[in-house]
């Protein structure tokens, strides 16, 4: 039988890995994932790993999921894929209708891609042919929040603001305006959510302003700004930035990837602030993290923007594998687990056992900016030393492994980002691990 060790050379030897110094593997494991149930997921030598992040954000009722395995299995066989141009098929249909009947037919019209960044480029392309088909063709600017994290790829990188992935290619992007961040962690002495809420989005305004006439959208990530670090805001802050659009006449873009799909307490992020955005893109979660699937959802008004005679007013956009049947039935399996199981209530109860079982890190000095939203939880390990602190993440990454635990930590931020299904034991072990993980780093 192959050893675990072999199977990690082969890797090393022709997988170029995502997001990864290849040399870092030097020092920092590889691990070869043999299967997955529920929470963990097991190594070719048998060792489990509980997934705390959800395998990079998208897991949301564990691995080989008995629910979403049977649909799948069903619909293999009748239809694995199907052009989307020209032909349809119920899997798309109803989850279109499902989707949109969960925005109250607000965001009525959905259009399908395979990857979130593929999601932001059809977000921002539309809303810039739509105000164009509509003759304000002036409208080709776009402001980003400070932080913000939109996709990798060359549309979504012009509005994304983590400078380590946008350093090397800023050359190649159209930058867009980056906006103050509403972080609540940067507040002031005596300061508020809210206040830092309002203040950011005055600088919002002021671009709005200095821009007007000039700009066709404004993207955010609602409620948490998850790669730059688990950054949290007020709410207040998109009702603000509602008012704001429907005032200097922008669009609207929420990028609900990460945060969608009942991750921060309601099914979209906007339902906390009571908006509905002009266009909402959703990913990760949404095909219950089994296959690869994107989609933006818009209104009426931007849709009739574009329903023509003239196909050059149409929406030139396509991908191979638009509305993938395989996709659309795990994204339908997933939507029946949130009905059939009252997903979003029994998540406010576990995001309360979260919050106790990690109370004692309230008065831990190691320790800043403790928050949590719905399901994802956080904290700020406090580093002083610049090359631990530099080397902080990775540190933690390992140790965890040690502890049958998998977590990234972002920079110094701790975050769990785990899927719905954890039971209270569950937590209780998670948090255990966390710990321990934490002491030992901080050691
Ligand atoms: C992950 C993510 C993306 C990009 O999705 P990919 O499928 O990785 O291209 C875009 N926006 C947000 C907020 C994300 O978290």
């Amino acid at each position: 039988m192959e050893t675990q060790n072999n199977w990690v050379a082969r890797s090393l030897q022709h997988v170029w890995h995502p997001c990864t110094q290849m040399q870092h593997h030097e020092t920092v494991p590889l691990i070869p994932v043999s299967h997955g149930r529920g929470i963990w997921l097991y190594d070719m030598d048998g060792k489990r790993y509980l997934d705390a992040i959800s395998s990079w954000w998208v897991n949301l009722f564990g691995h080989a999921n008995p629910r979403i395995n049977a649909a799948l299995k069903d619909q293999l066989d009748k239809l694995e894929h199907a052009m989307l141009a020209g032909f349809t098929h119920a899997p798309v249909i109803e989850l279109s209708e499902k989707l949109s009947a969960l925005t109250g037919n607000a965001l009525g019209h959905s259009f399908y891609a395979s990857d979130g960044a593929s999601a932001v480029e059809i977000a921002l392309k539309m809303s810039f042919h739509a105000w164009r088909n509509g003759g304000q063709t002036e409208k080709q600017e776009f402001i980003c929040i400070q932080g913000s994290y939109h996709g990798e790829t060359v549309g979504a990188l012009a509005v994304t603001d983590v400078s380590l992935f946008r350093e090397a290619y800023g050359p190649m992007l159209q930058r867009a305006h980056v906006v103050a961040s509403p972080d609540a962690r940067l507040a002031q002495d005596g300061e508020t959510a809210t206040d830092v809420a309002l203040r950011a989005a005055a600088d919002l305004e002021r671009v709005l302003q200095q821009r007007q006439g000039k700009v066709a959208a404004v993207i955010i990530e609602p409620l948490v700004q998850c790669a730059t670090g688990m950054a949290m805001h007020d709410p207040i802050y998109l009702r603000r930035l509602r008012e704001l659009c429907d005032q200097y006449q922008v669009h609207l873009i929420a990028d609900e990837i990460a945060v969608g799909c009942g991750r921060t307490g309601s099914f979209f992020a906007c339902e906390s602030a009571q908006i509905w955005p002009d266009f909402l893109c959703l990913s990760k979660g949404i095909s219950g993290g089994y296959l690869p699937l994107s989609l933006v959802m818009t209104t009426d008004a931007v849709y009739q923007a574009f329903y023509d005679a003239d196909v050059r007013r149409g929406f030139l956009h396509s991908h191979s594998y638009t509305g993938n049947p395989l996709a659309c039935r795990a994204a339908l399996a997933t939507l029946a687990i949130f009905e059939d199981e009252n997903v979003i209530a029994a998540n406010r109860q576990k995001s309360q056992m979260i919050a106790s079982a990690f109370a004692g890190l309230k008065d831990d000095a190691r320790v800043k900016h403790v928050r949590q939203q719905g399901m994802i939880f956080a904290f700020d390990a406090v580093v002083d030393d610049a090359e631990r602190a530099s080397t902080f993440s990775r540190r933690f990454f390992s140790a965890a492994l040690q502890q049958e635990l998998l977590m990234r930590p972002i920079g110094r931020s701790v975050y769990l980002m785990p899927p719905y299904i954890l039971s209270e034991e569950e937590i209780a072990l998670l948090a255990q691990k966390t710990m321990n993980v934490f002491e030992e780093v901080m050691a």
